[in-house]
Parts: C-alpha cells; sequence; structure tokens
C-alpha cells in the first residue's frame, strides 16, 4: 500500500510536531490512517501519545478534557469541520471488562505497542508518524495485509476481544458495509459464538452502528450477514418474520428478501436516512397479516400498513431513535400502500394523502414507494401510472388559480363599498381578476380596494363585461398551468 506525508492535512501534522517538540512520541492512529491507505477521506483525525492528559493540555493550553478515557480535544485554526477539532488520547492499556461493555478501568501505557493491542480490528491498529520527512508505519497485526485483502479481522484472539466489549460485534459489521470488505472467518464464527453478547450493549450505542449500516453502500449485506449471524433477534427480531414468507404472484421474492432488495435500492439512490428505514420497515407488518384466499388461490395482506406502521414505532422506540425520525418512518411506512389501486385515483384522493404525510414527506413517499417497485424484482420502467401519480401531487401541492389569490376579499369589498352580499360582489372580484392576471403587481391592498371603488361607478352591463374576461382568464391560465404540469411528466 502507498501512502504519503502530503496526505497529512498541515493542522494535523503542527499537533503532532508540537507533542514532538515537546519531547513525547505521537502517532496517527485509527480510522483515519486506515481511510488514508484506502483514499477515503477521514471524517476524524486521531493522534496517540504517551504523553498524559495533564501533559497534553500543558502543551496545548486551549484544549479540552473530551470524554472520560482521557482525550483531550485541541482545538485548530481550520474551517473544515473534520479539521477543527483534533483528538489526542494518551497510550492506553485496558484492564477487566465484568459487564462486557466498558473497561473497568482506563489506564494509561508508555508504550504503544499496547495502545494498538487493545484496538478492535487490524485495519484500525495501525499507526504512523512522520519523521525526518519519511512515513513511519507502525503494523503489528498486519493491517496493511487486510486492507489490501479488504478484510476485517479482530486484533488477537475474537473469542476473546468480542467478549470484552460485544459492541466490537456490531463495528466489525459496520465497518465491513461501509468499506465493502468481508469479515474474517474465524471472526465471523466468534461473532455467531458471542451474539447473545449483545444483549448487555446499550440501544442507544446498538443503534448508532446500526444506522451506519443502513447508511453505508451496502445495507443489505449488512442486515443478512446480521441474521446469518444470529445478530438480528438484538437488533430488529421482526424482521426476521418475513425469511421464507411467501408473497403473492405480483413478486418474484419472499417478504424477506423484499424488504433487502428494496433498503438496497434506496441506498444505491443515496436516500436519505428515513427513506431508508422506511424502505426496511414499510412491509414489517406483512407476515402478522397475511391470510390465505381461497377465493384467487393467493395469499393477502390487508391491512399491513397499518399493523406495520404500529410495528416501526414500537421497533424505532426500542432503538430510542429520536422522536421526530419515529413519526416520518411511521407514516412513511402506514401510507405506502396509497396508490395500489391507479384506476381509482382521484385528486381529492391525492390531497387528502398529501394532508396524511405532509407537504413536506410527499416525495419521501414516492421515493419508497420507488423503492418497493424495485424491490419487486418485476420493475417497469417509470409506468404511466406513477407518471401521473406524480403529476396530480403536483396539482395538488399548487395554489390554484382563483380570487382567494387576491390581496382583498369578498368582505373587504362589501366593508368599503358599504354593500350588502349579492351578485356584484363576485363580479367586482372577477373583474379585478382580470386585472391582476394581466399585471400581477396589481395585486395589493391599496391598488385593489381604489379599483373597487371605480369598478363599482361602472354601469352592469359594462361591469359583467369585464368579470365575464376574468373568469375565461381565469380558466386558460388554469388549464395552461395543467398543461405545464402534465407536459412535464408526459402524461393526459
Ligand atoms: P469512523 O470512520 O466511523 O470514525 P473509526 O474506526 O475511526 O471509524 P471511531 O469510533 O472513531 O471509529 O474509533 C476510533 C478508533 O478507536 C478505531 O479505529 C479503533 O482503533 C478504536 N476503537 C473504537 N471503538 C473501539 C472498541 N469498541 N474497541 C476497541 N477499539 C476501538
Ligand atoms: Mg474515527
Amino acid at each position: 500500500m502507498t501512502l504519503s506525508i502530503t496526505s497529512i492535512p498541515s493542522p494535523v501534522s503542527q499537533v503532532t510536531k508540537k507533542l514532538k517538540d515537546a519531547g513525547f512520541e505521537s502517532y496517527l492512529v485509527g480510522g483515519c490512517v486506515r481511510d488514508l491507505f484506502i483514499g477515503r477521506t477521514p471524517k476524524d483525525w486521531d493522534i496517540t501519545t504517551n504523553a498524559t492528559p495533564e501533559q497534553i493540555i500543558a502543551i496545548f493550553p486551549d484544549s479540552f478534557y473530551e470524554n472520560t478515557f482521557g482525550t483531550v480535544g485541541v482545538k485548530t485554526e481550520s474551517e473544515d469541520p473534520t479539521l477543527k477539532v483534533i483528538e489526542i488520547t494518551p497510550y492506553r492499556l485496558e484492564s477487566e471488562y465484568t459487564d462486557k461493555r466498558r473497561p473497568d478501568a482506563v489506564e494509561w501505557s508508555k508504550t504503544l505497542d499496547h495502545d494498538l493491542k487493545r484496538r478492535d480490528f487490524t485495519v484500525n491498529a495501525i499507526a504512523i508518524d512522520e519523521r525526518d520527512g519519511k512515513l513511519d508505519i507502525i503494523d503489528l497485526f498486519h493491517g496493511q495485509e487486510d486492507l489490501e485483502n479488504k478484510v476485517i479481522r479482530t486484533v488477537g484472539d475474537p473469542h476473546l476481544r468480542f467478549s470484552e466489549d460485544a459492541l466490537r460485534i456490531m463495528r466489525a459489521i459496520r465497518l465491513s458495509v461501509e468499506l465493502g470488505f468481508h469479515v474474517e472467518h474465524e471472526t465471523e464464527v466468534a461473532i455467531k459464538t458471542h451474539a447473545k453478547l449483545l444483549g448487555h450493549i446499550s440501544k442507544e450505542r446498538i443503534r448508532d452502528e446500526f444506522s451506519k449500516i443502513i447508511l453505508s453502500p451496502h445495507p443489505e449485506d449488512g442486515i443478512s450477514f446480521m441474521r446469518n449471524t444470529g445478530i438480528l433477534p438484538f437488533v430488529i427480531p421482526e424482521l426476521e418474520e418475513g425469511f421464507g414468507m411467501e408473497q403473492n404472484q405480483a413478486h418474484s421474492y419472499d417478504v424477506w428478501t423484499h424488504t433487502l432488495k428494496t433498503v438496497q435500492h434506496s441506498a444505491d439512490k443515496q436516500f436519505p436516512f428515513e427513506i431508508r428505514l422506511a424502505a426496511l420497515l414499510h412491509d414489517i407488518g406483512k407476515p402478522r397479516t397475511r391470510r390465505f384466499s381461497r377465493e384467487t388461490n393467493q395469499y393477502t395482506f390487508y391491512g399491513h400498513e397499518v399493523v406495520g406502521a404500529k410495528m416501526a414505532n414500537e421497533i424505532l422506540e426500542r432503538l430510542k431513535f429520536p422522536r421526530k425520525t419515529i413519526e416520518i418512518v411511521t407514516k412513511l411506512v402506514r401510507w405506502h400502500m396509497f396508490f395500489s389501486d391507479p384506476e381509482a385515483i382521484t385528486l381529492s384522493a391525492v390531497r387528502r394523502m398529501v394532508v396524511n404525510v405532509g407537504k413536506e414527506h410527499i416525495w419521501d413517499l414516492m421515493n419508497v414507494r420507488n423503492c418497493d417497485r424495485i424491490g419487486t424484482g418485476r420493475p417497469k420502467e417509470n409506468p404511466y401510472r406513477l407518471r401521473k401519480y406524480k403529476s396530480m401531487i403536483d396539482e395538488a401541492l399548487r395554489d390554484p388559480i382563483t380570487v382567494g389569490m387576491l390581496k382583498i376579499d369578498g368582505k373587504d369589498i362589501m366593508e368599503a363599498l358599504k354593500d350588502r352580499p349579492g351578485p356584484k360582489i363576485g363580479l367586482i372580484l372577477n373583474a379585478l381578476m382580470e386585472e391582476v392576471l394581466d399585471n400581477p403587481a396589481k395585486n395589493t391592498r391599496e391598488w385593489l380596494l381604489e379599483r373597487t371603488h371605480e369598478l363599482a361607478q361602472e354601469d352592469e352591463a359594462t361591469l359583467k363585461k369585464q368579470a365575464a374576461i376574468g373568469k375565461d382568464k381565469k380558466d386558460q391560465a388554469e388549464e395552461a398551468e395543467l398543461k405545464k404540469i402534465r407536459g412535464k411528466h408526459k402524461v393526459q
């Protein structure tokens, strides 16, 4: 593997140099080194040193304690968000893990070897230092070789390492899908053996790794691996109910496979997190609602979106997702079936749907729907009905051209003219509409009120004529807008 010193940003080099000038050792380590080797942009920069937290703080007066692991954050001048704070952690030695979660005590060490040995995976346990213009690479566990072969392997005995800290199981899966690596055989065997230790890990920490799996380029592989290794029961056991669950003729796949294809498509499209979660959970209610219909000789899943929305809510609450995420995902699951009956779509049904999921999420719903369609394994290319639906959403979302667009209403006119309700008010509104359609700048309260008084002086025939022209113009403008929307979606 090749790596050049120039790939290390100068704010980082400045920090390591300062530590070394003060007489300490200083290495880049962990995720940033791994990412540099494979040409990914590091998310953050971690430095490890034989200085103690107090000694580090003495060298960087502006720095602050980041956590109980002795990590010190050094602020830099950099505008780059990944470089604003550089973390320095003293060499660590870890002792007993009695609760399978956290070391009982964090102890500092004087040697880099100890620090590398306590790290989770070989690819995360490489340290580098620039010395005399050359790179010094400390790779005690052959991490470079595993990077080359795209392998995730624990540092040391995987059974021991997963027993020490079961979160590493989730990290192994997460890293493999983020990087497109595979989990080495012994490491995989140990994951299977120790899967149940995940029961000791907090839901929040499981959620964070799980979220990264969903946001990775390969959620399908991650979830599939979680099932094969017995991890799924500790994350979303409900997903497993779909395994081998046959569907009706519209589907090539069982519920499980369809679900994986659907969430994978959401990743291929780089959709945001909520859409990906909804893609994963959209059919979660199917297994519990499946019935066999003798009439059609097929399975039915009536109400699976209602049951599914409830289940999605439970699942996401259990994993302690934020309320907002839960709300969005649950809504998307609840309404994902909304156009199962394409022949019967009406504009008012579409309007109701926009109200149900909310204007801000209607296109998310369309995206979930699209993933669902691709996930059946028999998708049609953007079929007519889908385009028609999108066109109707655009129609439902637009503000129609009506006298309601005017900055004054019938009540204002009656007040201005000290008049009572009657046909004259409507005539004036339409007449005003005629002028505003010609020149939208006229749509202000002042102008309209002034003009109202003038129009009120006109004789009835003149007023009627202008009102009729106004109504005509309005209808034409409406039609032109609808035509434009339909043209955009290539539908009638
Ligand atoms: P990312 O790119 O997501 O930041 P990362 O590998 O840097 O990935 P971090 O959580 O930032 O992950 O951890 C930094 C480093 O600390 C890791 O590379 C690894 O060496 C070590 N590490 C993190 N968590 C553990 C753990 N549970 N057990 C052992 N070592 C760990
Ligand atoms: Mg990191």
